[in-house]
């Protein structure tokens, strides 16, 4: 089947066209070569923008926290119903929407691909069951390390960097995950042996590790195995005034090697003023410009009701007083690592909420390279995924981003920057960010472009001078070459596919993993593995197979 998309304009900043006038063909759910070739389906863009399919590389979309985020806030989906005569019956919901519709809702905004950031090894089967549910999106999770039991004893014990690679590379193929995910290295897990809080130079009490440690070794790990994402860290103190200071050294504790911070906004706070809470992004932005091995992704704070749902159990636990509605679940499986869920509702007349809008802004305006700033809201953290046009707007319109600065928390005003800077992103600009950016650091080498060999996912947006409204509702999205939105609304739901890594290591290691699942697990090794034919409903995944580098 050939398809002929016509009089686009192409924005495909990994090759360096900023709208261009020029056709894209698809055969085959591939991307091909322009051709005088008859097309058995043509469509006339008049000069409409032609772009890849956008990439979400952290958003909350499936895993145990998620179903215990929807039965926590069941008022979701009566607030959101799905709209009436809409393609599929698809369940509703806007912070925790079902699986079919974070689908549905992904497709129409011009996603292609969405990565689950935080699946916990024994919830891997429910992640991946949850996920071949989403329609319309290819899929991936990053597995949560860095507060296991087994790695921080390996650890504890002195154990060689190969015999962590060994575990590392055992999780992620029994798992079938893509990359690795920290969350609090080894605060989670010091939590249950009662610490409250945890430096990054802060032995564990139990296991006596620092966060540092934890994360250095897992990067080692992450880059001998040869993965293609760098580590995602969510560091340490996410949330407390002054861990601007904690995630300055956990910069530097990189030494160089790749290494990606999640929601950065959450870890940008410092303590002057008379509230003690204070803006960092500009400080912390110079630094992550002088560090091109740092990559970072915003969880811009955007206002209205949500529902945070973090593996992150001593962050949760200290902001369980402030739920809103006042309600909170915290729980734990097989020690693995933690889940908190609490609700919460950003206000713009908070002088904490204000401030936090701002420091996403301000770290969006201040890193200078798109390549390495991602666009998220730590969907659903720091506002639902939904509110990506609006937050396009901000970056794109100063005059629009300075009128609501104008109507915040007035002291808050007064401590953020952002009324004095003057960037607008481009459109390339918004492209990279979503697009090519996503692609390249996540590895997957056929998507976000459009050149020749590239996936068929492409989307059609009707340029409009308010941006919010151009990005709301995509003209066309083809998914793997078929037509699944059109004007805005949901034609076709097709199935998607799931990316995992498979990197190469010693398998020596099974012996020590089944021994432990006998000892300490409340399943069998054998049974925590996932098959391949357990994923997308007997389609299995993509594998990314991986290149080790040498130490
Ligand atoms: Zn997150």
């Amino acid at each position: 089947m050939r398809i002929r998309l016509k009089g686009g304009r192409v924005l495909d900043p990994a090759h360096g066209e900023s709208l261009v006038s020029r056709d894209v063909e698809l055969v085959d759910g591939r991307i091909v070569a322009g051709t005088d070739l008859k097309a058995d389906v043509e469509y006339d863009l008049g000069g409409d923008v032609v772009m890849a399919g956008g990439i979400d590389l952290h958003s909350h979309i499936a895993g145990g926290k998620m179903n215990l985020a929807r039965m926590l806030m069941q008022e979701d989906r009566r607030a959101f119903p799905e709209l009436p005569g809409a393609f599929c019956g698809c369940g509703g919901g806007r912070a925790v929407p079902t699986a079919h519709a974070t689908g549905c809702r992904y497709s129409e905004l011009g996603y292609t691909t969405v990565f689950e950031p935080a699946m916990v090894g024994a919830n891997a089967r429910g992640a991946h069951l949850e996920m071949a549910d989403i329609p319309n999106l290819d899929t991936g999770a990053y597995l949560v390390l860095g507060n296991d039991d087994f790695l921080l004893r390996l650890m504890a014990a002195g154990a060689k960097q190969e015999q962590i690679n060994a575990y590392v590379g055992w999780m992620v193929e029994a798992t079938q995950a893509f990359a690795i995910k920290i969350v609090n290295p080894g605060g989670i897990n010091a939590f249950k042996f009662n610490a409250r809080w945890m430096q990054l130079d802060e032995a564990n009490p139990h296991y006596g590790v620092t966060p540092r440690t934890v994360l250095q070794t897992l990067i080692r790990a992450v880059t001998e195995l040869g993965l293609p994402h760098p580590i995602h860290l969510h560091g340490c103190n996410l949330g407390v005034p002054g861990n601007d200071e904690t995630t300055l050294a956990t910069i530097l504790a990189a030494e160089g090697r790749r290494l990606h911070l999640t929601h950065l906004q959450f870890h940008s706070y410092g303590t002057e003023g008379d509230r003690k809470f204070s803006s960092s992004a500009a400080r912390i932005a110079e630094l992550v410009n002088k560090n091109p091995n740092i990559s970072v992704d915003v969880g811009q704070v955007m206002f209205g009701q949500t529902v945070t749902a973090s593996a992150d159990y001593m962050s949760q636990y200290r902001n369980r007083g402030i739920a809103t509605p006042k309600k909170s679940i915290g729980m734990d499986i097989e020690l693995d690592a933690a889940c908190g869920v609490i609700p919460f509702e950003y206000r713009d007349k908070s002088f904490v909420n204000a401030l936090q809008w701002a420091i996403g802004l301000e770290l969006f305006l201040l890193v200078d390279d798109p390549w390495r700033i991602f666009l998220t809201t730590d969907h659903p953290n720091g506002g639902p995924f939904t509110t990506y046009p609006h937050l396009i707007r901000l970056l794109m319109d100063r005059d629009f981003r300075n009128a609501q600065l104008a109507t915040l928390h007035k002291a808050a005003q007064a401590h953020t920057l952002l009324g004095q800077i003057s960037r607008e992103y481009s459109l390339d600009e918004i492209a990279i960010l979503t697009r090519a950016a996503p692609a390249r650091i996540l590895g997957l080498t056929d998507k976000g472009h459009l050149a020749p060999g590239g996936v068929g996912d492409v989307v059609v947006y009707a340029e409009e001078s308010d941006r919010e409204a151009m990005f709301s509702t995509a003209r066309l999205v083809f998914k793997d070459g078929r037509l699944v939105v059109k004007d805005g609304a949901i034609v076709e739901t097709v199935a998607g596919t799931t990316h995992v890594a498979r990197p190469e290591f010693d398998r020596g290691i099974e012996k020590d993993m089944q021994r432990w699942f006998d000892e300490a697990v409340g399943l069998k090794a054998s049974h925590f593995r996932i098959a391949d034919h357990e994923l997308r409903n007997g389609a299995g995944p993509t594998i990314l197979t991986c290149e080790g580098v040498a130490p």
